[in-house]
């Protein structure tokens, strides 16, 4: 019974800490602009909490974040992004270092290559046109019908 409290009560830690590195974070990115010496003590206590409950951060969260002085990093505001090969430079305007992502190319299967694109394009390009006439021709049959109906009536 004791045990199965601990593991219940574990999770709902765990769900909490990972509630509260949201908040902390969403608020280092509001106050960035307005209090942006508050940035580096919201994500200063988001890491604590992280660490302490063992709640991994997000990579999106961890990617604002810089690897050497902690600040909340905003691209194009104070660190800048760039792609060298296979890897993501974020380096940070705060402590002037660099940090290292790797990142991958879509595996095969998923790539379109630019005659494919070229091809998608145009078949979808002939189905608009194509429904467009559809819809003309049945606007048009249907005020056809409509005048046909009133010649009748008119006899
Ligand atoms: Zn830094």
């Amino acid at each position: 019974m004791a045990q199965y409290r601990r593991k219940k009560n574990k999770d709902l830690t765990k769900k909490i800490a990972e509630e509260r590195i949201v908040i902390l974070l969403a608020l280092a990115e509001d106050n960035f602009k307005t209090h942006p010496d508050r940035t580096k003590r919201y994500v200063g206590l988001a890491r604590t909490i992280s660490m302490r409950s063992r709640v991994r951060l997000t990579r999106d969260q961890k990617r604002r974040i810089c690897k050497h002085c902690y600040s909340w990093l905003v691209p194009g505001n104070n660190c800048r992004i760039r792609l060298k090969g296979s890897t993501v430079l974020t380096a940070c305007h705060v402590c002037g270092k660099m940090s290292y992502y790797p990142y991958y190319e879509r595996p095969d299967a998923e790539k379109e290559t630019e005659g494919q694109k070229e091809l998608k394009r145009n078949t979808e390009a002939e189905i608009k046109v194509e429904t467009k006439t559809g819809i003309e021709a049945e606007i048009k049959a249907g005020i056809e019908a409509k005048t046909e109906i009133e010649t009748e009536t008119e006899n």
